[in-house]
């Protein structure tokens, strides 16, 4: 990971673009969920488990007035958090279509999930590949971000080493100095441990399962070909797509290339461990529902989706150097 030196890209161009389309069209192609729908899902409380860890990522690094950069915000589905948080203004990025009008509509507020009151914040909404275009370019006007926020969706450009860099090159160019990064992703080391552990090349449960390639049946990944990992990924009544394995400590190292430095990285299981400790945390939690509240006869996650939010891990990372002086 030294400047200038560099892996080989795994992929042919074309075949790396057809993949990021690929990820573009599955997530247009999904709609938005009525209310019932959601309530009806199998992972509802998958769902809402992630929603925790998201609004206690929000709540603990945001600031009132901040300037937020959500890359691939999908549909919209954080802007609450962010409204609850007082953010100043907020730039969502996403590679889908269909997911940035929905979160067009999820932002005025004229959708039938959303009769509420409009965001507090103004917004700008933009569709673009954040893991090959130079955002910069686009928002020189509307850097420099407070906090930029990436979830569940930063496995996307570690098809490449080139896509890897350009997302890294993106935040860092776009964070100030002492500017926060926030995100979840697959947490590539349960992922590696469970793929050894199962006999064939799959594995999972009745909410998810991970398919590697034939390509990698001597389950071994040499790190000198740490890019384009790739596996299928399919969550119930959420996701059916390529995604790429991220080794954490490549990721922590590549970050650092570009003045981001680790300040927290745990798994889901010890994430939720241990903000439930916290009075505020837990009663959001009873307030959302993915644990329960032990009473009013209230169901709870499942074993298997439990299972499911043990592949994912939160991090944040800091934008090496002081914050402007107020
Ligand atoms: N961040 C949102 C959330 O937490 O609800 C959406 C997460 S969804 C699992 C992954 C998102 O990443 C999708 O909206 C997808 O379109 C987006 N995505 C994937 N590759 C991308 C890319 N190259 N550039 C921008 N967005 C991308």
């Amino acid at each position: 990971f030294g400047a200038g030196g560099g892996y080989g890209e795994q992929e042919g161009y074309s075949e790396e673009r057809n993949s990021a389309r690929r990820v573009a069209d599955h997530y247009s192609a999904r709609s938005n969920q009525t209310l019932e729908e959601r309530e009806n899902s199998p992972i509802i409380y998958l769902k809402k488990l992630n929603n925790w860890i998201k609004s206690v990522l929000v709540q603990l690094y945001a600031r009132p007035g901040d300037c937020v950069l959500d890359l691939a915000c999908g549909k919209g589905g954080d802007l609450i958090k962010w409204d609850k948080a007082k953010v100043g203004y907020y730039v969502g990025v996403d590679i889908a279509e269909g997911s940035i009008k929905d979160c067009m509509t999820r932002y005025n507020g004229d959708s039938d999930q959303q009769r509420r009151k409009k965001f507090s914040f103004p917004a700008r909404l933009i569709c673009a590949d954040c893991y090959e275009t130079r955002l910069d370019e686009y928002l020189c006007e509307d850097a420099p971000f407070d906090i930029c926020s990436c979830q569940f969706a930063i496995h996307y450009s570690w098809s490449t080493e080139a896509r890897a860099r350009q997302a890294l090159a993106n935040i860092s160019a776009l964070l100030r100095p002492g500017g926060t990064f926030i995100g979840t992703m697959p947490d590539a080391n349960v992922i590696i441990k469970r793929l050894r552990e199962t006999e064939g090349m799959e594995f999972g449960n009745s909410v998810y399962s991970i398919t590697f390639g034939e390509e990698y049946t001597e389950k071994k990944f040499p790190a000198s070909r740490p890019f384009g990992i790739k596996y299928k990924f399919h969550l119930e009544d959420a996701v059916d797509c390529p995604e790429w394995v991220v080794p954490f400590h490549l990721f922590k190292l590549l970050a650092e290339e570009y003045d981001l430095e680790l300040v927290l990285m745990k798994n889901f299981h010890e994430f939720v461990h241990e903000y439930m400790q916290r009075p505020e945390f837990l009663d959001l939690m009873r307030r959302l529902g993915p644990l329960g509240d032990g009473r009013s006869g209230q169901s709870t996650l499942s074993q298997d989706e439990w299972e499911a939010s043990y592949l994912y891990l939160a991090f944040v990372l800091r934008k090496r150097g002081p914050p402007p002086s107020q």
